[in-house]
């Protein structure tokens, strides 16, 4: 398959989406990204990434920093992590509060916010923010073989600053013994990964590896063990959409994590590891025309875990 002609024409495909939805303006710095932006990668087993539109423009990873960084915390504790958050689809937004109460404050599962914040506690350990926020950010660098990858400090500082609603979900919690470090540093942890810049060509390849069993194709390391690497597939497939993930498994049947920055990383498994953003989100926090573009790359492929 000529992949570079795909991804050109995946894009042509969704061109008549192009700035529809509406971009993030709950945290204010994503709300001047221009909503007409558009781009696709798509990472092949050879380490190649075909792109097209704007997929060399870094934009704001969001909850795409969630799938890596529930990579590290399994790394770091291991099934230990199941004690203080969940394994099930919340089937509600991503910043829900209601089921925390009626469930003593443990998170439905590590893609939902409070699921991160646990994700992000366990990667701290006994040591410090700022330690976790280097070992998330070397991952991605390692993972996208690019060392430019950094902070958005202006979007780190934005979400704290209006972050009451995370923060509430943090000291809920906490109340609940779920988060070992202070709220305070545990959420410092939270909002700059979430302020991670990445363009969709490094997010391709980063991803790559899940594709294949936890191993990089292209260079034969081992990223982690092959049991992990699906079954952090099998929380993208069933949470990686919030309450959008049951609508996101029928249309595009791939496990996939969407962000409010946009951007959507999906995983073919056995063939590659595709990014698509547009600003321009639906109800749920998903691109609209990101979930296009994947829609028409689906039916021209055929890629699909239900085949
Ligand atoms: N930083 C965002 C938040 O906490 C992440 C949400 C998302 O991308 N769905 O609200």
């Amino acid at each position: 398959m000529d992949l570079q002609k795909l991804v050109e024409d995946v894009l042509s495909d969704a061109e008549v989406y192009r700035g529809h939805g509406d971009p993030a303006s709950y945290i204010p710095v994503l709300a001047k990204v221009d909503p007409k932006k558009m781009g696709i990668a798509v990472a092949a087993k050879d380490g190649t990434v075909y792109c097209a539109g704007d997929a060399d423009e870094p934009f704001s990873i969001q909850s795409l920093s969630k799938v890596f960084a529930l990579n590290l915390a399994l790394d770091h504790v291991g099934a230990a992590l199941w004690n203080y958050v969940g394994k099930e689809p919340s089937g509600s937004p991503f910043n829900s509060i209601v089921q925390l109460e009626a469930e003593k404050g443990k998170p439905r599962n590590p893609l939902i916010n409070a699921g991160a914040m646990v994700v992000c506690d366990s990667i701290m350990g006994d040591g410090t923010a700022d330690e976790a926020v280097e070992e998330i950010l070397s991952f991605l660098r390692e993972l996208s073989q690019d060392s430019t990858v950094s902070i958005a400090q202006n979007v780190a500082e934005s979400e704290s600053q209006g972050g009451f609603l995370n923060r509430s979900l943090a000291y809920f919690v906490s109340a609940f013994g779920n988060l070992t470090n202070p709220v305070e540093e545990v959420l410092s942890v939270y909002f700059r990964q979430c302020a991670i810049a990445m363009s969709c060509r490094q997010l391709a390849r980063a991803g790559l590896y899940l594709a294949f069993d936890g191993k990089d194709p292209a260079t034969g390391e081992e990223v982690t063990i092959s049991s992990r690497a699906r079954r952090i597939n099998a929380l993208m497939l069933t949470c990686g959409h919030y309450d959008n993930s049951g609508e996101f498994a029928y249309r595009i049947g791939l496990p996939g994590k969407s962000g409010v920055g946009g951007g959507i990383l999906t995983v073919a498994p056995g063939v590659g590891a595709i990014c698509v953003w547009s600003p321009g989100l639906n109800a749920a926090g998903t691109s609209l025309a990101g979930a296009v573009m994947l829609e028409k790359l689906v039916e021209r492929t055929g890629w699909s875990v239900f085949v």
